[in-house]
């Protein structure tokens, strides 16, 4: 017996038993040798390879995923933004460029890394964030990106000084706010109007038409994104009939807009439970192009976690089993600087062991050596004998994890690798303390 038989965390029995494709999940414990992998590549080996912690990636999956959002919307123009938050590795932004995605991007670093990733993409750009730059709208302006989605009238102006200044024409949409609730974690639901997100959707109609004498502006679009691991297709399909009607008043008024974002925020399932990922996306592309019954233009989609969560897992060595009083604390060397969601979000990972071990499960905190009782990954779970030395891999980590991490305690980030079939290759090497040191000055004596 390789696994325990009455398990509370019962898609162990799925990972192990069936040998899914990577559009379910891509880590899988191959009961011959009892180890997990990713794809065909075993977890142990890659760890004794790079060392831990370390991301480890499926672009299969990853590309499986893209493509059921190219497929869902085939019917109508349409063109994938994926939002380089959720994972902006190059090699992965990459891999998405070559299978025809454009990108939605937040800062002008993610456009350095656009433009270092896949500069031949840089059309295929939407610029989304409460605070762009001067600077930043420059570069995105001689760059020639697709569209800036502006979150503000002030911001509209800056917009429309930086194109005549630099003699560009700026393509720009209004990112409104339609005032959806959409379930979620209050730290990533946008839709709302007392969100830092967006224009009020009843002022916007105002807005394009006093834009529309500007002749370094142009009314490319309208843009929504009501926030992120949204679960349910209902608010995304609510969000878009708001948009849809003032598309219409636009299109009356004589502004015919040529492109509708309907944002990101699709969510998954963190919970090993069964899911289908295809169902999701139909069902999702359902409600937005119900709603957008009509309009012949282009729709930008900006998927981010869909894409890339399950692609991704965390492996971590056991470097000590503890118990204070009546707890088990199983000590990893990743840790909260790695992978911050359970921190900041009380987000759930699936922790499963790369070997598995026979025995009793038990019910353990696992947590990371950072000097925070925030540092945790799991608390009062019930896993399989783990002991010091043993591989674990956090699942479903691919998207915000190795995005949100730090040098915190000044911890060295972790290094991530790509599998593809039966390959694999690394894609960020491990940080070095010298890497961590260069920006510092210590002021030289005398
Ligand atoms: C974060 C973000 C996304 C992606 O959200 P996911 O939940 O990762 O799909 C898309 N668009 C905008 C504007 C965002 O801020």
């Amino acid at each position: 017996m390789l696994y325990p038989q009455k398990s509370a965390i019962s898609h162990w029995k799925l990972i192990l038993t069936t040998n899914p494709a990577p559009s379910t999940r891509p880590f899988h414990h191959l009961q011959r040798h009892g180890a997990l992998y990713c794809g065909k590549v075993s977890l142990e080996t890659l760890a004794r390879r790079y060392g831990t912690p370390l991301y480890v990636y499926s672009a299969d999956q990853i590309a499986e995923r893209l493509q059921l959002f190219q497929q869902a919307f085939a019917g109508r123009d349409h063109l994938v933004c994926y939002a380089v938050k959720a994972n902006s590795a190059l090699a992965i932004l990459k891999l998405m460029a070559d299978r025809g995605a454009g990108f939605d991007i937040v800062s002008g670093g993610e456009l350095e890394r656009v433009l270092a990733a896949a500069p031949e993409a840089v059309d295929r750009v939407v610029f989304s964030g409460v605070g762009k730059t001067a600077a930043e709208m420059d570069r995105a302006l001689e760059a020639g990106i697709l569209e800036f989605n502006v979150e503000s009238e002030a911001e509209l102006e800056l917009l429309a000084a930086r194109a005549r200044r630099l003699k560009r024409k700026a393509r720009f949409a209004l990112r409104v706010n339609p005032d959806v609730f959409a379930e979620t974690h209050p730290y990533i639901s946008t839709g709302l109007r007392e969100h830092k997100f967006g224009i009020d959707i009843r002022q916007a109609l105002r807005i394009y038409q006093s834009a529309a004498g500007n002749r370094w502006l142009q009314a490319h679009g309208v843009s929504v994104h009501i926030g992120s691991q949204i679960r349910s297709a209902d608010p995304f399909g609510a969000a878009m009939e708001r948009v849809s009607k003032l598309v219409r008043q636009l299109s009356s008024a004589g502004m015919a807009l040529k492109a509708v974002d309907a944002g990101g925020g699709l969510g998954i399932d963190y919970h090993g439970g069964s899911f289908d990922p295809a169902a999701k996306v139909r069902e999702y592309a359902a409600a937005v192009q119900g709603a957008l019954e009509g309009f012949e233009g282009t729709l930008l989609l900006e998927p981010g976690r869909f894409v890339v969560a399950q692609a991704g897992a965390l492996v971590a060595r056991v470097l000590q089993v503890k118990r204070n009083g009546k707890k088990t604390f199983v000590v990893t060397d990743a840790a909260m600087n790695d992978l911050i969601r359970p921190a900041l979000y009380q987000a759930h990972h699936e922790i499963v062991p790369v070997k598995l071990r026979t025995g009793r499960p038990r019910v353990v905190d696992v947590v990371g050596p950072v000097c925070e009782s925030g540092d945790f990954f799991a608390r009062d779970r019930k896993l399989p004998p783990i002991e010091p030395g043993d591989l674990v891999a956090l699942l479903d980590a691919g998207a915000y994890g190795m995005a949100q991490s730090s040098n915190y305690n000044t911890r060295m980030r972790p290094a991530e690798v790509l599998v593809e079939g039966a390959k694999s290759r690394l894609i960020r090497r491990r940080e070095t303390m010298a890497d961590l040191l260069a920006p510092e000055l210590l002021a030289k004596p005398g």
